[in-house]
């Protein structure tokens, strides 16, 4: 397969060729049709395997930017550090489009990440706690969020998260789209999956 062969814009194939991505990696190859296609997803794939552009892709595709003051899309991520990666991608992929968003973590004030959320964002990239502490505090408007991504779900799951993600998830509007990305297949991450999935396509490379 080629990056020409899914249904993806100009502006995201041309990013794309931009980054040097010559052909997609495996779990390009399975997910991103998958959840172009709108179907919950559940990969069981390391880092190195291009996970992040397995979803940051299909996210860029099919939100409508722009519009609105709220978030269509929330990623959940365990660390800063991997929060920062996924920026990193939605810089590198949505460099033509004007896509908004914000990156929410720990470890500093919430004035500014407030702040920047109040200006409207399509997108935002948090560790699970940063996101219940700025929801609780009615900073985040979430019932227009129909995407959610789960990265490295099974490091959320050892750092402790669970509790975190029920309480996100059960206020997320129920008609919404779950890629969940792990990279093993752990207890915890078949319950997780189990309970927030809705008939997943799985993939494992
Ligand atoms: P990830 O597993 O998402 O952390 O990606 C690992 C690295 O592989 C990142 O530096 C990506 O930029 C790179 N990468 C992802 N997909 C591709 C691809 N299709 N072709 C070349 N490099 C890629």
């Amino acid at each position: 397969v080629s990056f020409e062969e899914f249904k993806l814009n100009k502006q995201l194939l041309e990013a794309v060729r931009e980054a040097g991505f010559e052909k997609p990696t495996p779990i390009q190859a399975k997910a991103i049709p998958l959840a172009l296609a709108g179907h919950d997803v559940l990969g069981i794939a390391q880092t190195g395997t291009g996970k992040t552009a397995a979803y940051v892709l299909p996210i860029l595709m099919k939100i409508k930017y722009a519009q609105g003051m709220h978030p269509r899309a929330l990623v959940l991520a365990p660390t800063r550090e991997l929060v920062m990666q996924i920026e990193e991608a939605i810089l590198q992929f949505g460099k033509y489009t004007d896509l908004r968003y914000v990156c929410l973590y720990g470890g500093i004030g919430p004035t500014t990440q407030i702040e920047k959320i109040q200006q409207g964002v399509d997108v935002i990239v948090s560790t699970p706690g940063r996101f219940v502490d700025l929801y609780s505090r009615g900073a985040i408007f979430v019932k227009e969020i129909k995407t959610m991504v789960m990265d490295e779900a099974d490091k959320m799951m050892d750092m402790g998260f669970m509790r975190q993600i029920r309480s996100i998830l059960e206020i997320l509007p129920v008609k919404r789209q779950n890629l969940l990305f792990s990279a093993t297949f752990a207890d915890k991450v078949e319950i997780l999956s189990q309970e927030f999935l809705e008939f997943p396509e799985r993939i494992e490379v």
